[in-house]
């Protein structure tokens, strides 16, 4: 007998109708003969909508009331699922964060797990119970409610399955695994049958939120065997795994981007020892996560410095960097929040040429200027113009040659 924690997206359990289908996967589950922890997210636009109400409110709400408000939508569906297992004669027992005892520290919004109490849990399970956990939230040591980030509910079923040892971490969505880009830009996407630990990390990381970058993480730090499946269809979905168990020796996994990002440049600073600290150490001070970054060489004794930052960030960090700007008698300011970054991943990458200068080729033969450049061991990342887009992934697809057969 084997534990499995499946976990179901906002739209798996976006109706009625549809958490009544996600029951029947679970009772199948179990008549299989196997223990199932069900981990589920809010009902979709859920939490989106309590987001917005609290805008209603005040723009900038208290982090730990946010908390309150945003774990409220994963109640709804525990309970509700709980409901339609019992209604099948499944024995079922719904259990909050807080219940479960989902252990993080204080950072609201954002917080990490540091513990899982695995007891009350196995009880149930050892009764013969399926055990239905809300996702996305915990509680601090002292008992305030937290949440894990926008799809965090990812991470609470990969932490619960490595807490508690599960055979296997099942992340059920609306697609049917993880595919070489995102299906909704490029339809002519391949899905992969296996991908690397470490490939998945970067995907994410570089903006496909099909996983929650700590769930990759954390699942690749307890070896939790992960797999990505629909919701809707049958099938064996993406197992992400480690390398050696990887076949397909493919130079290129995937394509991920991120329209989430903004660039800052300052001209014409000083190049001195201490620059770089002057110019992002105050940005950094504002709270504001920088991503790439890129200094010229210098002309003249005064260099460029150009990085990028989310969107969200923009109009804040162009103000502290005016204000640094000044301070050190830099020439000029310049921003754009109009630009996205596309990025090729690859585990094959290490032991393959060219590949740089065979993306560069396929951007320029279509005529998209690239505006950064940024790479690693296993990723080339450029960014470009949004409007480019999804032209760039299409073009970067088919030069790959990344499409379905
Ligand atoms: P859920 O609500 O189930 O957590 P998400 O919306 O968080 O679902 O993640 C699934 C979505 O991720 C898909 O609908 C797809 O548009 C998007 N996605 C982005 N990149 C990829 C990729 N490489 N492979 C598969 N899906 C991707
Ligand atoms: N409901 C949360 C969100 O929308 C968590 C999740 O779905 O994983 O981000
Ligand atoms: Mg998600």
């Amino acid at each position: 007998m084997a534990l499995i924690v499946q976990k179901y997206g906002g739209t798996s359990v976006g109706t009625t109708e549809r958490i009544r289908n996600v029951a029947a996967k679970v009772k199948k589950e179990r008549d299989r003969g196997n223990d199932v922890i069900v981990v589920v997210s809010a009902m979709s636009g859920e939490t989106n909508r309590l987001i917005s109400l609290a805008a209603e409110i005040d723009e900038n709400p208290a982090p730990r009331e946010m908390d309150v408000l945003v774990s409220t939508g994963e109640q709804v569906t525990i309970a509700l699922l709980s409901m339609a297992l019992q209604k099948l004669d499944c024995d079922a027992r719904s259990y909050t964060g807080g219940q479960i005892r989902i252990l993080t520290d204080n950072a609201h919004s954002k917080a990490r797990i540091l513990d899982i109490s695995g007891k009350a849990v196995r009880e149930d399970l050892n009764a013969g119970r399926v055990v239905v956990v809300a996702g996305f939230q915990g509680v601090d040591e002292h008992g305030n409610i937290t949440t894990l980030g926008r799809g965090g509910s990812d991470t609470t079923a990969v932490a619960m399955a490595a807490a508690l040892k599960a055979d296997e971490c099942q992340i059920f969505t609306d697609v049917d695994g993880v595919y070489t880009t995102d299906p909704r830009v490029e339809p002519r996407a391949r899905r992969l049958n296996k991908i690397t630990f470490e490939e998945m990390l970067e995907m994410a990381s570089l903006g496909s939120k099909v996983l929650q970058i700590r769930a990759v993480e954390f699942a690749g730090k307890y070896s939790v065997p992960l797999r990505v499946l629909s919701s809707f269809e049958e099938g064996e979905g993406t197992l992400i795994t480690f390398e050696d168990e990887v076949m397909e020796e493919a130079k290129i996994s995937g394509i991920a981007f991120n329209r989430d990002e903004s660039q800052l440049t300052v001209r014409g600073v000083p190049d001195q020892p201490g620059i770089a600290y002057k110019i992002l150490g105050p940005i950094a001070d504002a709270n504001v996560e920088i991503d790439m970054i890129v200094q010229n060489t210098s002309q003249d004794g005064t260099t460029d410095f150009t990085f990028t930052v989310h969107r969200n960030d923009y109009q804040k960090a162009l103000g502290v960097l005016n204000q640094v700007s000044n301070d050190l008698g830099g020439r000029e300011v310049k921003g754009n929040d109009g630009i996205v970054k596309l990025s090729l991943v690859g585990v094959g990458m290490r032991s393959h040429a060219g590949i740089a200068s065979k993306m560069f080729k396929a951007l320029s033969d279509e005529g998209i200027n690239i505006c950064m450049i940024s790479t690693s061991e296993i990723k080339i990342s450029v960014v470009v113009d949004e409007k480019y887009l999804e032209l760039g992934v299409r073009s970067l697809h088919e030069t790959f040659d990344l499409q379905q057969a």
